[in-house]
């Protein structure tokens, strides 16, 4: 790309992301990365992320709901598994099987709604149990039932039993190891059933770093792979990630001191980061003064002139602080920062 670009633009950079995916497949091998890519790819735009994605070598995509695994599935053509976990009965089942996609079930009835979408090949599907979030998934009290059907609905040809899966709060380790002891009950149990599913997966992005146990036969992972590292946690550089986007504006007016940018909590930027935060300008440190609706203002570093690029976050090598910064500024998380750009703000990739 030699255009320049317009003076207020979230930059994406590709070779940046090709790095973590890498990092991300040397890591949790010989498991396999499934890549999350709900909100639109966390932001970042999924119609360029996905096919970069998989011509990376990504075999698994995670899509959240059906319409955005149908999205994805039209990206990236049929040599791709994609998860589908976030069905309801509006919709199109049918649809969603006859292409391939993967659907995660957490839930007996909607067991038996998949397993009528079929029609001519078996559907698809991985069972999820509930491991302590209490969010959805089958309780382990229900799970022997819920699996002995699954075994039934298998043998008769309509569904095939690809995986058993859970999601865990990666918030206290203690929490974790217990949620993976029901995990492992369930497996035994799904074992029992004469289930033996290729893809059991358990581990979002921290616990599939730190914490090898709770690999399995695939990771689904987002936040690390846009080089979001976790607020609070080690930071990107210790995780051998980087910050994939970067917001980027230029110095519209400078006055007492204070250099004005054209971004403001219309465009996303928290206005509670004032005076906590600060941004790069030509690789200084500037502390963020105001957040106003439209602009902010910052204290301008020496010889600020008009027109300077300034960086509000980004990988960080350019004096501007990454999005899990402002994120531990502010008391939040990385994600909660990056999603909030204004989708309106261009992406530019690189
Ligand atoms: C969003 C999501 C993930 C990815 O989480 P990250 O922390 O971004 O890696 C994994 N699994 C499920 C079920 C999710 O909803």
């Amino acid at each position: 790309m030699t255009e320049t670009p317009p003076p207020t633009h979230a930059l994406v950079d590709l070779a940046t992301f090709d790095a973590n995916l890498d990092a991300v497949r040397d890591r949790v091998a010989p498991a396999r990365h499934m890549f999350v890519v709900k909100n639109d790819a966390y932001a970042h735009g999924a119609d360029v992320l996905v096919p970069r994605a998989v011509q990376r070598g990504v075999e698994w995509i995670g899509a959240l709901d059906i319409e955005t695994a149908q999205h994805v599935r039209a990206l990236v053509g049929d040599d791709v598994r994609v998860f589908a976990w976030l069905l309801s009965a509006r919709d199109d089942l049918a649809g969603a099987a006859g292409e391939g996609i993967d659907l995660g079930v957490g839930d007996r009835s909607v067991l038996e709604a998949v397993a009528s979408a079929g029609t001519t090949s078996p559907v698809r599907v991985h069972l999820k149990v509930d491991t302590g979030l209490n969010r959805n998934g089958v309780r382990l009290e229900d799970w022997e039932p819920f699996v002995a059907r699954a075994a039934d609905l298998q043998s008769e040809g309509r569904i095939v039993v690809e995986g058993i899966w859970s999601h865990i709060s990666e918030a206290s380790d203690d929490d974790d190891d217990h949620a993976r002891t029901r995990f492992e009950s369930a497996l035994d149990a799904t074992a029992a059933a004469s289930l033996t599913p290729a893809w059991r997966h358990l581990s979002a992005s921290a616990a599939s770093f730190l914490r090898p146990e709770f690999r399995y036969d695939l990771v689904r992972v987002g936040a690390f792979a846009y080089g979001i590292s976790p607020a609070g946690g080690p930071h990107e550089p210790e995780l051998g990630i980087s910050p994939v986007l970067s917001l980027r504006t230029r110095v519209v007016d400078l006055r007492d001191g204070e250099a004005v940018l054209p971004l403001g909590a219309w465009h996303g930027v928290p206005s509670i980061a004032a005076g906590k935060v600060h941004v790069g300008i030509h690789g200084s440190r500037a502390r963020v003064l105001r957040i106003e609706r439209e602009w902010m203002s910052v204290a301008a570093p020496q010889g600020s002139r008009l027109g300077d690029e300034a960086v509000l976050f980004g990988p960080g090598d350019d004096g501007e602080p990454t999005a899990t910064e402002w994120a531990e500024a502010i008391d939040t998380i990385g994600e909660e920062i990056v999603l909030a750009v204004d989708r309106r703000i261009p992406r530019i990739y690189r």
